[in-house]
C-alpha cells in the first residue's frame, strides 16, 4: 500500500483521496480525517487553498 503525505496535515496517509486543485489541476492528496473533518487544504503548485 502507499503512503502518501496529506496536504492539510502533512502527515503520511493510508486512506487517503487524490483531488484535482480547483485551479491548476494538480492532484493534492488528502487524507481520510481531513476529509471528513474539512480541514483546509493549500495547494503547493498554485497555492489556492479551500475547505
Ligand atoms: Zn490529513
Ligand atoms: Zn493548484
Amino acid at each position: 500500500m502507499a503512503l502518501k503525505n496529506c496536504v492539510s496535515c502533512g502527515k503520511l496517509a493510508t486512506e487517503f483521496a487524490e483531488i484535482p486543485c480547483a485551479n491548476c489541476g494538480e492532484k493534492m492528496i488528502r487524507c481520510k480525517r481531513c476529509r471528513q473533518s474539512s480541514n483546509p487544504y493549500k495547494c503547493k503548485k498554485c497555492g489556492r487553498d479551500g475547505p
